[in-house]
């Protein structure tokens, strides 16, 4: 059962998604540019629809998970890179939300909310995405000064940010103990975003490197020192989980939709395809793929807000959510036959948008790791 509010904010974002990216179709026009879709962003912002978990003391609206999952799902439903753009502030604001100095929290989550910013989260490199603390990017601390030297790879809104949460090692340390987190502004000289990564889908979400060449960073911008970086990375994942399920459960949605009119409408052998059983079976597995995926996203939610989340929780979301979405979209096109390998229609782009939602924020496989792992745990 959702509450008053749920519901309106739910309906506002389901009619915002219909009117401003389905009938216009901007979710295959940007797709095909590859365009950074500012002004929907900006509109998002405006009607109050992003950055919806940040406290009030920063002038956030301090909705919940639950919230927030539900506005995700319907942002997700109408295009996953839009989801993925709109979700990249919240994504950079949780270890602001979850650090411990309060001025940088203040001042860069107050800058989202008072004006329609960007923000990137900057963690994975070219040689560490899964084994995060294999990073290489490093800071030396010169006075109140650290200086900042590294790359940065697959960051989203590399090239729209306007600023960075960046996690880099104290210079010399090894593992996960020197891993240290602070927020780093755009234009500040020696850093830089470079080449723009082409993708095989959510293409309108930008996705790049950023570069760090003797930055200087004032020692008030560490939100986290060498003890404390890591282990804010990994409950940032925890926290963040849970949204990449809802952007799961969105676009399987929408893949059953669109597989459903498709398959009511086509006939084959006499007959609207939706009455031969093999068809009727794949529609009725994204249902209960959605079904399920909705739940675990909401298990995980509700635990976030409770404020006794199990990552491995969030991991199930993710993990499930992911794999099913693969799949739900995968037998959209299926279920379209030739024309569903086509870009007449939107099921391919649901297939080549979804497959990322098994790769960012960990794989499915490391997802799966967070999950027997703590299985050992409570078993040992
Ligand atoms: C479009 C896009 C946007 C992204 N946005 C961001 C962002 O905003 N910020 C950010 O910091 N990062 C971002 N990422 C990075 C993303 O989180 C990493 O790509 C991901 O964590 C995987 O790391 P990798 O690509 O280095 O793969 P690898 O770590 O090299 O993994 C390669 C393969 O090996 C498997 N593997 C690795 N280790 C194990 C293991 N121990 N057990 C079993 N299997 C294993 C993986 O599952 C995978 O299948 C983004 C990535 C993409 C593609």
């Amino acid at each position: 059962m959702l509450n008053e509010q749920q519901t309106l904010i739910t309906e506002a974002a389901r009619r915002f998604v219909r009117e401003r990216i389905i009938d216009t179709k901007l979710d295959q026009t940007l797709d095909q540019s590859g365009a950074f879709p500012h002004e929907i962003l900006r509109e998002l912002w405006a009607q109050g629809l992003v950055n919806l978990e940040f406290p009030e003391a920063v002038g956030g609206p301090a909705l919940s998970c639950h919230d927030h999952v539900l506005v995700l799902e319907e942002l997700n439903y109408g295009c996953l890179g839009i989801g993925t753009s709109a979700v990249a502030n919240s994504l950079a604001g949780l270890p602001l939300q979850m650090c411990s100095n309060e001025a940088v929290r203040k001042k860069y989550l107050g800058r989202l909310m008072s004006e329609p910013a960007y923000a990137a989260f900057a963690c994975s490199e070219p040689d560490a995405g899964s084994d995060v603390a294999n990073m290489s990017t490093r800071y030396e601390r010169r006075g109140d000064t650290l200086i900042l030297n590294g790359r940065k790879r697959w960051i989203t809104n590399a090239d729209v940010a306007d600023f960075y949460v960046v996690f880099a090692r104290e210079q010399g340390s090894k593992g996960h103990h020197g891993i240290s987190a602070l927020v780093v502004d755009a234009g500040t000289p020696g850093l830089r975003w470079e080449s723009l990564i082409k993708k095989l889908g959510q293409r309108c979400s930008h996705t790049g490197d950023v570069v760090f060449e003797d930055v200087e960073v004032p020692v008030a911008n560490l939100m986290a020192g060498p003890e404390h970086g890591f282990r804010l990375a990994m409950a940032t994942f925890d926290r963040s989980r849970p949204w990449i399920a809802a952007g799961a459960a969105g676009v399987i949605r929408r893949a059953r939709d669109e597989a459903v009119a498709y398959a009511m409408q086509r006939k084959a052998f006499g007959e609207p395809i939706i009455n031969h059983q093999m068809v009727a079976a794949m529609l009725a597995d994204m249902e209960i793929a959605y079904q399920a995926t909705r739940l675990l996203t909401l298990n995980a939610a509700l635990e976030v807000d409770a404020g006794n989340l199990r990552g491995s929780h969030s991991a199930c979301a993710k993990a499930f959510g992911g794999d099913a979405a693969m799949k739900a979209t995968t037998d959209a096109v299926q279920v379209f036959g030739g024309y569903g390998y086509t870009q007449d229609f939107i099921v391919e782009k649901l297939m080549r948008d979804a497959k990322l939602l098994q790769i960012y924020e960990g794989t499915s496989q490391i997802q799966r790791l967070v999950i027997a792992r703590d299985l050992m745990r409570a078993h040992g």
